[in-house]
């Protein structure tokens, strides 16, 4: 092939991640909605949450049917929330990001690190790092179809894809991903446990715990640590910054999940870089 061609195929799969990002995003709003309330996935198709119009398919694009109706529902004008399109943009860009970084080396020759397995395997635990953040914003709970079937997920895929964890025998895969999922559930667990002794109430629900084991489970070990810290960090900069503007109080109930997930995404893309530029400044 010549590069010309080469780059034309390139555009076209990145063109179809980021198209299949927005499709997934648009689903993944469908759960969001209905897991929590304990509401079927498949059926009824989509309506609108003020009138219970249906909504045809061809207002029910990603992206495009909210910037042309400008965020209105088209049978009885009631507001449809942004956090919709959000949603798809999100995922469409996540997406585009793990198709660049794992497939794009490969296809190009331009890395020996051949992965292209691995994109479907971290499209997948993005998606439930959305599906769990949204959920936990609203309802302050993370819904076990993440969590429970994140470890479950990630335990099989890492048997399945041990790329995933720099392995190449289906065991070392799988045992890599269980000594994550312990590692992240366990050190999870005994924090709670602690806060709970120590502040006496609950400090960290049991659905952070499970998260933890699920994203331990994709990871490895490594993440679990990585994650830990920067999500605390982010979390306190956060707290303090609410209450500073007044929007919060040193009691008040942040959800830990969204911390989580965007510390661990953290670690998916600049994890490791970040781990060696530290490891080189502390042993100068
Ligand atoms: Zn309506």
């Amino acid at each position: 092939m010549s590069d010309q061609e080469i780059r034309f195929f390139l555009s076209l799969f990145a063109f179809f991640s980021t198209m299949f990002g927005a499709c997934v995003g648009s689903f993944l709003n469908v759960c969001i909605y209905r897991v929590p309330r304990g509401e079927s996935v498949v059926t009824p198709r989509s309506h609108c949450p003020h009138c219970n119009a249906l909504i045809p398919w061809y207002l029910n694009i990603p992206v495009l049917s909210w910037l042309a109706l400008r965020g209105k529902c088209a049978n009885c004008n009631g507001p449809i929330s942004f956090r919709y399109t959000l949603v798809e943009l999100l995922t469409a860009l996540l997406f585009l990001a793990v198709f660049m970084k794992w497939a794009l080396p490969a296809v190009c020759h331009v890395s020996p690190i051949t992965n292209v397995a691995a994109v479907p395997c971290y499209w997948l635990m993005l998606a439930g790092f959305i599906v769990g953040t949204f959920v936990d914003f609203e309802h302050y709970i993370i819904p076990d179809s993440v969590t429970i079937g994140g470890m479950a997920a990630g335990l099989v895929l890492s048997g399945l894809v041990p790329s995933l964890h720099n392995e190449t025998v289906w065991y070392w895969g799988l045992a890599e991903s269980a000594a994550g999922m312990a590692g992240g559930f366990a050190l999870l667990w005994a924090i709670s446990w602690l806060g709970e002794k120590v502040f006496k109430k609950e400090a960290m629900g049991f659905g952070d715990v499970k998260l933890m084991g699920a994203i331990g489970a994709f990871m490895g070990w490594q993440s679990v640590l990585f994650t830990l810290f920067v999500s605390s960090l982010l979390g306190s900069i956060s707290g303090i910054l609410l209450i500073a503007l007044g929007r919060g109080k040193l009691q008040s109930r942040i959800p830990f999940g969204p911390y989580l997930a965007v510390a661990a995404t953290i670690w998916l893309f600049w994890g490791p870089m970040l781990m060696n530029s530290y490891l080189k400044l502390i042993s100068r």
